[in-house]
């Protein structure tokens, strides 16, 4: 599998390319390519030398993507120093709202103690993490910045 994302479009729909234009285009190695094909992505023609159609292309590496994202497991949240859904540490996890229906998530990772953060839907939080009391947090410090209401008093009061 590809050690990162590619981006699909930057392959061209109506044309082919040859393995080194293909590396070159993407961005990777030429062995990447050989193990494209040996994922699934078929040349216009089985023998060398191969041709890949753009069309093709872009089809077998947005869904590779799509399978690179693993979505979480309930429980689990995923950590990018692991590379992996992990679950929180001591089950403590905790919500700050960015909006009334979604916010984000931040747990310590239990394998290696790193931050993971994961959005969510406020109506998702207890399916997502079945079990764990996620405590939630104050936003952004929104309330503290709006103007004092003695403002107010002291126009009227001169
Ligand atoms: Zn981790």
């Amino acid at each position: 599998m590809p050690a990162r994302r590619i981006n699909p479009f930057r392959v061209r729909m109506h044309r082919s390319y040859s393995v080194q234009e293909l590396a070159a285009c993407c961005g990777v190695h030429k062995n990447t390519v050989r193990n494209w094909q040996a994922n699934g992505l078929e040349a216009n023609e089985p023998r060398r030398p191969y041709l890949f159609q753009g069309e093709r292309v872009r089809a077998f590496l947005t869904k590779a993507n799509a399978k690179r994202k693993s979505p979480c497991t309930p429980g689990t949240i995923f950590c990018f120093r692991c590379r992996a859904p992990r679950a929180p540490a001591l089950a403590m996890v905790e919500y700050t709202p960015h909006s009334p229906t979604g916010g984000n998530l931040r747990a310590l990772c239990d394998h290696c103690e790193g931050l993971m953060h994961r959005r969510v839907r406020k109506a998702d939080l207890a399916s997502v993490m079945p079990g764990i009391a996620v405590h939630i947090t104050e936003g952004q410090p929104r309330l503290i910045s709006r103007p004092s209401p003695s403002t107010n008093c002291d126009f009227q009061g001169s």
